[in-house]
């Protein structure tokens, strides 16, 4: 098997290896061609004129860097978590809201008012000035037809 060694001593096998003998380096994926062994792309954590110090650089950088990452996920998460929390707290409250207004019989197209979380429990004689006509009217239309046809 062909394998890759760092400066501090750890090493890779290499996953792709082609028939000449090159091979893809096991820490970067660059091209290792035969009869080369070692990796030249100046970037790798194996490049063979890393020194050990610069590589304990890099590697505490890149640990450094992941901790970040994985520090703001785990934010993200936790704020994705509340505002599906609060979410549902507020469909909550919404369903509540109705519940009341149906059992006050009050008007569902007054209820929610503009802002945060406001209603009003309105209780109309006539028409709600937020029903359109039309609709207003086919109601009036069909409690009429169900007065002319009842016995
Ligand atoms: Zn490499
Ligand atoms: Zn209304």
């Amino acid at each position: 098997m062909t394998t890759i060694t760092t400066v501090l001593g750890d090493s890779r096998e290499a996953k792709r290896t082609y028939p000449d003998g090159s091979f893809d380096c096991p820490y970067c994926t660059y091209p290792i061609i035969a009869p080369v062994t070692q990796c030249s792309n100046p970037w790798c954590e194996a490049h063979p004129k890393l020194s050990a110090e610069a590589l304990i650089a890099i590697r505490a950088d890149k640990a450094a860097h992941a901790a970040e990452v994985s520090r703001w996920e785990a934010m993200n998460r936790i704020r994705i978590a509340a505002a599906a929390q609060r979410a549902e707290a507020h469909r909550q409250w919404e369903r509540e809201q109705v519940a009341e207004a149906k059992r006050r019989g009050a008007c569902l197209r007054c209820l929610f008012q503009s802002g945060w979380e406001r209603v009003k429990f309105i209780r109309h004689r006539g028409r709600c000035p937020k029903q359109p006509l039309t609709e207003h009217n086919e109601e009036l239309f069909s409690f009429t037809i169900s007065r002319e046809t009842k016995p």
